[in-house]
């Protein structure tokens, strides 16, 4: 089992691709949504959601998350929260919601890293940072969520990937997962 764990973290590139930012500053954006969201890549498998408990997120407002994301077409293991200290490094198979690390600017609402397998190219954890404040506006975790799930931000007022929170909103075209 040991050796199995081994072989599975060898094929995960390290700490992986980009932190993507949501930020709750307006900047500049193009005013036209260029083409379609792009996903970055699909999921291994059916994603775990663990929540630690640090981050004192309502598991209601969690559970809503995630029932967003369902209703456009994705499946997930399960949910739970974890009340152990050091809650923090995603295990294989799961998008973890943890508190952020250093260096984290004020207005950066929250983040999502990607984890993605060097053999198969698929998301195979997901880590997002927030802080307790911004885990209860609505919107920001099925935002993060959708980084989660591979999608990149997108350009168009008012959906659910823009890159800043006052510009964002719930429409989620182009996002289904059919
Ligand atoms: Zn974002």
């Amino acid at each position: 089992m040991g050796l199995l764990l081994l072989l599975l973290l060898s094929c995960v590139t390290g700490s992986d691709l980009e932190n993507i930012l949501y930020v709750s500053q307006q900047k500049p954006t193009e005013a036209f949504a260029i083409g379609k969201p792009k996903r970055k890549a699909e999921w291994e498998t059916k994603p775990k959601v663990r929540v630690c408990a640090s981050t004192k997120l309502m598991m209601s407002r969690v559970d809503a998350a995630v029932r967003y994301w369902q209703r456009l077409g994705y499946e997930f293991n399960y949910v739970y929260k974890d009340f152990i200290i050091d809650c923090m490094n995603p295990r294989y198979g799961e998008i973890i919601i943890t508190l952020p690390e250093g260096g984290f600017a004020p207005h950066h609402m929250a983040a999502t890293r990607l984890y993605t397998s060097n053999r198969t190219g698929k998301i195979v954890m997901a880590k997002i940072f927030i802080l307790p404040k911004n885990g209860r506006k609505e919107r920001v975790l099925e935002h993060e969520f959708g980084h989660a799930l591979g999608w990149s931000h997108y350009n168009k007022k008012f959906h659910i990937m823009y890159p800043n929170w006052q510009g964002g909103g719930y429409d989620h075209t182009g996002l289904r997962n059919d």
